[in-house]
């Protein structure tokens, strides 16, 4: 087992602040920086921090929006240094998980392969980190969630033990944001580009008109992304005021037809919740309300003066609320409309008091198996006292 005086660390101030919050804007305190090379090092910092009792956060792009990659008096173990792609297969591709999403992607464009699921962050977020969030992106509908292109995955838990998972135990380790172990190579299953894609933009007054609308896209199989912004969403953005809903078909049936124009609305899209953030609004909720229960919370929504827009398709609602709105009221309404506190963000520390007790008695059941001493991300998803 490699020394843990030959891991590249660093106590420097400077790295110590940088690594204190991720993108969720809190701000915990960084013990020490590890950028480990190989999972053989990754073993070596797993078995160190267990002799101290350290706690240690797994951290990829730190693009999450939970607080799932604040430290809290922890190592900071940064995975981007194992951003190696090991091999490319007819239909999957082996890698390590510092790997960002676009490199990996521009990688297998080149055999005209590609990995479907593409959050917002694309540009900056890791395989690693999108395995543990189990993240989605706008084309949720065809292609779901990153789980279901993972098939297997090697994995440095708690206890300083590699193991290889796949099947059903790799819900251990899918969504589970870093507390049960840390990724150190993922075997994905690919996908082919797609070949040709249109979009349709329809203006809607009501909330009951775009989720009508909404459940009619979804049941079309040519549909494979239905994006909505909220009236308020519009007007700080400077737009109409109308809820807009974006549709994107595998097929000619969408009036934009140019990919350059598509893209181009795509990309307008990802930046609404910097807008929303520049005005204030920086309070990041993702709930999942059940589809016909959409107007309901939209029409809640407007009632508070509270934006949104998302991916309306999979019921993923993004939600912005500035810090003096009613976060608990908030809350309390999506668990009235039987929702789940998180459709694509995860928990992390900043939805920790809404979690489900099903997601809550996973993560303790995981601890307990591999990671009883929990160094892993501690204080994530459930409370500190599992220690
Ligand atoms: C502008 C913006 C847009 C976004 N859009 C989307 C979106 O469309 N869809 C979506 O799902 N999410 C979105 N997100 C949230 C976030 O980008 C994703 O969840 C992403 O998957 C996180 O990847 P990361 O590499 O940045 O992970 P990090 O932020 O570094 O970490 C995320 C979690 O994973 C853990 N982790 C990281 N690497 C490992 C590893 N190797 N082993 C074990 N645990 C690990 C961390 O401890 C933490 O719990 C967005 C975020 C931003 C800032």
């Amino acid at each position: 087992m490699p020394s843990i005086a030959d891991i590249a660390a660093s106590k420097d101030e400077e790295d110590r602040l940088v690594y204190a919050q991720d993108a969720s804007g809190l701000e915990g305190k960084t013990l020490t920086v590890v950028w480990p090379a190989n999972a053989a090092e990754v073993q070596s910092i797993v078995k160190n921090a267990l002799e101290s009792r350290t706690d240690i956060v797994p951290r990829g792009g730190g693009t999450d929006l939970a607080g799932a990659a604040v430290p809290d008096n922890s190592i900071v173990l940064d995975l981007t240094r194992m951003n190696k792609i090991i091999e490319i297969g007819s239909d999957y591709a082996i890698v390590e998980p510092g790997i960002v999403l676009d490199d990996l992607n521009r990688e297998l464009a080149k055999k005209d392969l590609f990995l479907p699921v593409i959050p917002s962050s694309h540009s900056v977020c890791t395989i690693g980190g999108m395995i543990s969030c189990n993240a989605a992106g706008v084309r949720a509908i065809k292609y779901g969630k990153m789980r279901e292109w993972v098939s297997e995955l090697t994995v440095v838990t708690g206890n300083g033990d590699i193991i290889s998972v796949s099947g059903k135990q790799l819900d251990d380790f899918c969504g589970t944001e870093g507390t049960a172990g840390i990724i150190t190579r993922a075997r994905l299953r690919l996908a082919k580009p797609l070949k040709r894609y249109t979009a349709s933009v329809y203006k809607l007054g009501t909330a009951q008109e775009l989720a009508e609308r909404t459940r009619e896209a979804v049941k079309n199989d040519n549909v494979i992304a239905v994006e909505y912004m909220d009236k308020l969403t519009c007007k700080l953005s400077g737009d109409e005021d109308a809820y807009k809903l974006f549709i994107e078909y595998e097929s000619d049936e969408g009036d934009i037809k140019d990919p350059a124009e598509i893209e181009k609305r795509m990309h307008n899209r990802n930046i609404i919740g910097q807008t929303l953030s520049s005005k204030g609004y920086i309070v990041i909720e993702d709930p999942r309300i059940p589809h016909e229960k959409i107007p309901e919370f939209l029409e809640y929504l407007s009632g508070k003066q509270i934006p949104s827009f998302g991916h309306i398709g999979i019921g993923v609602i993004h939600a912005r609320l500035k810090t003096d709105q009613d976060l608990e009221g908030f809350h309390e309404m999506v668990q009235s409309l039987g929702g789940d506190v998180s459709g694509e963000h995860g928990i992390g520390l900043t939805k920790r008091k809404y979690a489900s007790s099903d997601m809550k008695n996973k993560i303790a059941g995981l601890k307990k198996k591999y990671d009883p001493e929990n160094i892993l991300n501690r204080g994530k998803i459930i409370d500190y006292e599992t220690r």
